[in-house]
């Protein structure tokens, strides 16, 4: 067979870079590993690799880990010995320490006070909290969700029994505040800047960063949509809160009336950030026609508001549908919170909490 020149000459270049390649991969293999600390532990070449290079330099060597050591890849970091030392006589793998290493410093003080855990499900779950280690599992024991979903429900609680345990909120102030069944404000909590918009039942008080977006949404509804929507209420407090909730348990029950109503002190509406809108135009019983709602579903996160307790999350809020509640958390987080198909508590838990 007559080889083309030029195909000779691209086959030897390529045979010359792979020879050039693999003899520098050699090179690098034997050279990571001073060649004098083999010898002084009675290590084989073949072990040899970065972390180990790494621990026989630090004075840190164990030979019952010697195997592990070739699995860990090295990091430049802080605690890498610390890890290293503390994690293999705990009997993890060197696949689980790669793990390790990546948590954040606050799960991997938790880890160091627990005896072994089996940890595989979790790897590359961001949102992951060594504290919640066996509510996680337990959890899943009972419920077909994938691993990522459990440790975000479990972490906004939802393997506990609403309103047992709630936790009293000091933020009432922030924008990005969650109040919900597990999370509910002190009895004397109001918003110090509270502001008045005109609404069905007349002037309707919410936070002043609430009411501007409003307006902003209503002129657009009204440009884009032609139709108007007005507030029903927005801001309620304690005591306001107290008497509709007894008033729809004297009516329906505690269990039917916790699915649609808020207990005192754990209603959003007590933020002076939520707001149930109706369309003027509609029937009394009817606050939003499919069209209303369609428009407000895909628009609202443009001014800054979320459909709080949408459709299917129900299992997440703990309430039925209320499309006509809509909560201000400002436009950026809206946006993400829409384009993700994320409830408020998804979001906080995924992108403002760090474990
Ligand atoms: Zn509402």
């Amino acid at each position: 067979m007559k080889l083309r020149p030029w195909v000779k000459f691209t086959l030897g270049l390529i045979i010359i870079s792979l020879v050039i390649f693999l003899g520098y991969k050699y090179y690098q293999k034997n050279n990571s590993v001073s060649t004098d600390l083999l010898k002084q532990y009675n290590i084989s070449k073949s072990k040899a690799s970065e972390t180990l290079n790494y621990v026989l330099e630090h004075d840190a060597y164990d030979a019952t880990y010697l195997d592990e050591y070739a699995k860990i890849k090295y990091l430049e970091q802080n605690n890498f010995l610390d890890v290293i030392k503390t994690f293999l006589p705990k009997e993890y793998t060197g696949e689980e320490i790669n793990y390790i290493l990546v948590l954040s410093n606050t799960n991997i003080a938790k880890l160091k006070d627990m005896d072994h855990q089996d940890l595989e499900n979790y790897y590359q779950i961001k949102n992951f909290n060594v504290s919640n280690i066996e509510r996680y599992n337990a959890y899943q024991d009972i419920h077909d969700y994938s691993y990522a979903d459990v440790v975000t429900h479990v972490n906004i609680n939802l393997d506990l029994p609403p309103y047992t345990n709630t936790n009293t909120v000091s933020d009432g102030d922030n924008t990005l505040v969650l109040v919900n069944k597990y999370n509910c404000l002190p009895k004397n909590y109001s918003p110090s800047d509270l502001d008045y918009i005109s609404g069905t039942q007349g002037q309707t008080p919410m936070r002043k960063v609430a009411k501007e977006a409003l307006e902003e949404l209503q002129k657009a509804v009204k440009a884009e949509a032609n139709f108007e929507l007005l507030p029903t209420t927005a801001y309620r407090n304690y005591g306001f809160q107290n008497t509709l909730y007894n008033n729809y348990v004297a009516k329906d029950g505690v269990a039917a009336a916790d699915t649609y109503s808020a207990r005192p002190g754990c209603s959003e509406h007590q933020t002076g950030l939520a707001i149930d809108l109706k369309n003027p135009a509609t029937p009394s019983t009817i606050r939003l026609t499919e069209e209303n709602y369609d428009w407000l579903k895909n628009n609202a996160y443009r001014f800054g508001f979320i459909i709080r307790f949408p459709k299917d999350k129900e299992y997440i809020t703990g309430y039925q549908e209320e499309n006509w509640h809509i909560r201000y958390v400002g436009k950026d987080i809206a946006k993400i919170i829409y384009e993700n198909n994320l409830t408020l508590e998804e979001y906080i838990d995924l992108y403002q909490t760090n474990y």
